[in-house]
């Protein structure tokens, strides 16, 4: 049992470094055991600080908040990776933006600009900005 479940963490830990993020039930599903068992392997990976626990599921410590401080292209405050907005340019280049309403600006003046990208708050995934629902004023 303890070499099964440290195996299972293992595997855990490579999931997320594949999938991001994952819910306990994504867990449970992909490994056959159940929610409990995941819940108690998760708690495990918790206290050796290798995991974070979020919404009911978990993502790798230092997942997000792995690439280096930026500073908003608009108004030079620091780039949070939680409201980070990306404007890439049909050139590869990229400018960031600490939030949307400068990411916004940024874009309406800027010109050849490719794809707008931001985070989704809750999952931590990188969304095209165009898909993206905004809260505004809730920072
Ligand atoms: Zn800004």
């Amino acid at each position: 049992m303890p070499a099964n479940s440290i195996n299972r963490e293992k595997q855990i830990l490579e999931y997320l470094h594949t999938n991001g993020s994952a819910s306990i039930q994504q867990l449970a599903e992909a490994f056959g055991v159940s929610n409990m068992t995941i819940h108690r392997d998760l708690n495990k990976l918790v206290e050796s600080g290798q995991i974070q626990k979020k919404h009911g599921g978990a993502v790798l410590t230092g997942h997000v908040g792995e690439e280096k401080v930026a500073v908003c292209a608009m108004c030079g405050k620091p780039v949070s990776q939680r409201t980070v907005f990306i404007v890439k340019f049909e050139n590869g280049e990229e400018l960031r933006a600490c939030c949307a309403h400068c990411g916004l600006m940024l874009q309406s003046r800027t010109q050849n600009v490719w794809q707008t990208m931001t985070m989704d708050y809750l999952y931590g995934h990188m969304i095209s900005a165009g898909q993206a629902y905004y809260v505004i004023g809730s920072q």
